[in-house]
């Protein structure tokens, strides 16, 4: 026997529908990629995006079409996802922080027809326009007086001018909630990176999921400063949850430094925010410099990376704002966990406090999540033992764009997510490494994730990454790169003396070298292939 409850397709569009009606005043504000700030409302933003559809449809884009962006967080690049979906054309948003070439060959394994890159892409774009054959137009997010002159890019028009010519008057196409919404590639930092198609509804069940009160807790009363870019990792579920809840948006744009985030979360009184630890940390840098003091903000959601246990200590004990450690991944739309309080944890203070929020904490209804050995037997949660973790669910991927990577996928459904982690008693997860960054020595496990949180919280240390270095006796021992804050000069010994007793002896770095700068992924993480060819010929004294 069926249900007798009406068939309601999960549409992602939907939600923009439900925030115009029920919240149409509400603001969105957007730093501009021309400079000033702009105000506008989901109402507004309702209508155009319907004139963005009209557009697409006048151009020949149909269901199923992959439609790229390289663009910063502003109300236009919510309006074009909104207008795609609403088509059943797909937003596919492209890094625009990768290599040239990176960029021409995921718009062409995705096969975009039309791109809308913003000003700041404009020379990107042009340097590989040759190279992009299936892309048909290039519509620039901004308006005629802003027009780069002579531009190479093909068929070059105004965003404001190509919608200027359409009334708005448009219904969002009918098909099932299955249906393709959105592609985003994985930044993998081996082989060719790899797509993931989001559904309708994939998207809206993972709304839903990332709104409730132990995950980003959204509400109608909050604004929402998503300085996450809509280009990682599905935007963390932001331009989907925050319409959603009737959440008011800030988006910083192009300007992501300390000091106009800053600026922001006070100017728009932002109650919640989110994004990767290094802005965080730049954030943070800013603040002690000026003395500056956060006055709204309630939460911060911190993921993308592990959050080093001192950014979370200032934010909480100096600046008074609560910190929620969240875990994800571009394949799973992406949100999987939260380190918020369960009824055993919500009394621990100080240190106690500190230490489980070192965790990524617990997966939402609709997050399934074990840890496994190298013969995929599950092994037991008691916040020890160190596994591979699978997760599966609504919003998680079940297979890659055109079939790559299929040994990621079991025949049970679990999606292999390439992290080593330990889960406890209470359910929380942490991540101790990556597979390929965790260090072998003698036939045990060191978390390269543990040993850089705990060199960040000497007060000389502005960022910290840890790598195997090959050992005669021991397989690999860990290397310790520091970069000092301007001004500090700490020696090898200070840094080892700090986290000697914090952590197994066993565990302790053989080593301590001091660089200008570590690198980072497009994605804000340490970039530890260019660490290991860097240090490949490094070798202990022993
Ligand atoms: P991406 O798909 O670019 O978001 O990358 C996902 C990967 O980032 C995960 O598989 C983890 O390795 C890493 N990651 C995300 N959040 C965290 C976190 N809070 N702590 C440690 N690693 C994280």
């Amino acid at each position: 026997m069926l249900g007798t409850m009406q068939e309601w397709p999960l549409l992602a569009h939907k939600i923009l529908d439900h925030a115009a009606a029920q919240h149409p005043n509400r603001p969105v504000v957007s730093r501009s990629v021309e400079g000033p700030i702009h105000r506008t409302t989901y109402g507004a933003m309702h209508l155009r995006a319907r004139k963005v559809a009209q557009g697409l449809e006048a151009h020949g884009i149909k269901l199923g079409d992959r439609i790229g962006t390289l663009a910063w967080n502003t109300w236009r690049h919510m309006e074009v996802w909104y207008g795609l979906l609403g088509l059943g054309a797909i937003y596919h948003t492209v890094n625009p922080r990768l290599f040239p070439d990176q960029v021409a060959w995921i718009i062409n394994d995705a096969e975009d027809r039309l791109l809308f890159i913003d000003l700041t892409f404009v020379p990107l774009i042009e340097g590989i326009m040759d190279k992009l054959p299936t892309v048909e137009q290039v519509i620039v997010l901004t308006d005629a007086e802003h027009m780069p002159k002579d531009t190479k890019l093909r068929g070059a028009v105004a965003y404001e001018d190509w919608i200027a010519a359409r009334d708005g008057n448009f219904t969002w196409h009918e098909f099932p909630e299955n249906t393709a919404a959105g592609m985003c590639y994985t930044s993998g930092t081996t082989g060719n990176p790899k797509g993931v198609v989001y559904s309708h509804r994939s998207n809206v069940l993972h709304a839903f999921q990332a709104a409730m009160p132990d995950m980003l807790n959204l509400s109608a009363r909050d604004t929402v400063m998503p300085v996450v870019p809509l280009f990682h990792a599905n935007g963390w579920s932001l331009a989907f949850s925050a319409p959603m809840t009737g959440a008011a948006l800030v988006m910083p744009g192009a300007k992501l430094d300390g000091a106009s985030i800053h600026e922001l979360l006070e100017t728009e009184k932002v109650t919640i925010t989110a994004a990767v630890p290094t802005v965080w940390l730049m954030l943070l840098q800013h603040l002690e410099k000026t003395f500056g003091r956060i006055s709204t903000l309630k939460r911060v959601i911190i993921g993308g990376a592990a959050c080093p246990r001192a950014v979370t200590q200032a934010f909480q004990e100096t600046y008074g704002v609560e910190v929620a450690h969240a875990w994800g991944m571009t394949e799973m739309s992406p949100l999987g966990t939260i380190c918020s309080p369960k009824p055993e944890t919500a009394g621990l203070t100080g240190d106690a406090r500190l230490d489980l929020q070192q965790k990524q904490g617990f997966p939402p209804f609709g997050v399934e999540m074990k840890i496994v050995d190298d013969e995929d037997k599950t092994l037991p949660c008691d916040g020890k033992i160190f596994g591979r973790l699978k997760v599966r669910g609504p919003a998680v991927a079940a297979a890659y764009f055109k079939g790559e990577g299929a040994s990621n996928f079991d025949a049970d459904g679990w999606f292999d997510t390439g992290d080593v982690a330990t889960i406890d008693g209470y359910g929380y997860m942490q991540i101790t490494d990556r597979a390929k960054d965790v260090i072998k020595s003698g036939g045990e496990w060191i978390s390269s994730i543990d040993l850089e949180n705990l060199a960040i919280g000497h007060p000389d240390v502005a960022e910290a990454a840890v790598i195997g270095i090959v050992h005669p006796k021991w397989d690999e021992r860990p290397l310790l790169i520091v970069v000092a804050k301007p001004g500090r000069d700490p020696s090898r010994e200070d840094i080892l003396n700090f986290m000697a007793g914090k952590i197994a002896k066993w565990w302790m770095p053989d080593d301590v070298v001091f660089v200008e700068g570590i690198p980072h992924t497009a994605t804000g993480k340490i970039q530890k292939t260019t660490l290991r060819d860097q240090f490949k010929h490094y070798r202990f004294e022993t």
